[in-house]
């Protein structure tokens, strides 16, 4: 036989075999998620009516455990606390418990430890522990999850690592995120949306909603491999809101794509990424992955552009009252 015929028949096998294989190469990896809800009862507690705030919940929570999805929910306390409505919004927080979810402190106020200096900090964590421990111990369960408002850690090292040892020493472990698509965003666009019946503006934003998360995974994914090394068990960070109420199964589906299985918030902190060096220090909130990186001395970049209609259109109807800070003239506002 002459070599030439042997070569293209190898060639030719070798792409045979490589397009048989296509299907396999194209299946994600295996990947872990931990849910975690901000802002409970709501996000928009101040604007809602108990009865819309347990209605919401309870699509929430229906979906979560129709799914199987472990979630620990974050509470600022102070959201309870409107007059003739305590006793059901309290109830709207214990459903949490009842459907075999988890609570976490996320402070009485919603203060940010950058903005509120830390004694007052100290006494915000404090004051947002009274219902929620009692609710967790008529469930037999401890508080044993804190979580930074605006995900602000300190503007300075010392004043971080005070904050920490208060926490420790009050029992916390610390719930970093590695995900953040800020659906908060979205989720106050949506709540004016679907208060005016305005169907198409809510498709609109839903699909933005599904589209920019996606974006955001696969930039986490890729910036996880560089500054991690490998895609850790991964944090997300969502709010209770009607957007979630109403959408979070499509958003378990765009996860389940990337081939996320859900786990909870105690076997992601188990990964041994969460003890990386982290010495991140500033004005702004972020996620963990850019903890790591700002701390390895690297600037993350490439991230995702929020689109800008989104936020144009919170800003006109100027939903920065209660949990969202003020968006800034010059960039897009701060994450929570
Ligand atoms: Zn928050």
């Amino acid at each position: 036989m002459k070599p030439l015929p042997i070569l293209a028949a190898v060639v030719c096998a070798f792409f045979l075999l490589s397009s048989f294989a296509t299907p396999q190469a194209t299946k994600p990896p295996d990947r872990q998620v931990a849910v975690t809800i901000d802002d409970l009862p709501a996000g928009m507690a101040d604007r809602l009516p108990a009865a819309d705030v347990t209605a919401m919940t309870t699509k929430l929570l229906t979906t979560l455990r129709d799914q199987k999805v472990p979630v620990v929910g974050f509470v600022n306390e102070k959201k309870l606390y409107k007059a003739g409505e305590v006793d059901e919004r309290i109830k709207a927080l214990d459903m949490w418990l009842d459907y075999g979810f988890e609570l976490g402190n996320h402070t009485f106020s919603h203060a940010s430890l950058n903005q509120v200096g830390l004694r007052a900090w100290e006494d915000d964590v404090i004051q947002g522990e009274s219902v929620t421990k009692l609710l967790l111990a008529q469930h037999k369960m401890k508080l044993r999850y804190f979580r930074h408002p605006y995900l602000d850690t300190g503007r300075d090292l010392e004043t971080r690592r005070e904050a920490e040892a208060f926490l420790v020493e009050r029992g916390y472990r610390i719930a970093p995120i590695t995900l953040d698509g800020w659906d908060w965003m979205f989720a106050g666009v949506y709540e004016d949306a679907k208060k005016r019946n305005d169907t198409a503006l809510q498709q609109q934003i839903v699909k933005e909603y599904l589209a920019y998360h996606d974006a955001v995974f696969a930039y986490c994914e890729q910036l996880s491999a560089r500054i991690v090394g490998y895609e850790p068990k991964q944090i997300l960070l969502l709010h209770a809101s009607s957007l979630e109420a109403d959408h979070i199964g499509e958003l378990l589906d765009v996860l389940r794509k990337r081939g996320y299985s859900f786990i909870t918030l105690h076997d992601a902190l188990s990964d041994s990424a969460y003890s990386l060096p982290d010495t991140y220090v500033g004005e702004e909130g972020t996620g963990w992955i850019e903890h790591w990186a700002i701390s390895q001395g690297r600037i993350p970049q490439g991230e995702p552009i929020f689109p800008q209609w989104v936020i144009d259109r919170a800003k006109q109807l100027h939903l920065s009252t209660g949990t969202v800070p003020p968006p800034t003239p010059d960039g897009p506002p701060t994450p929570q």
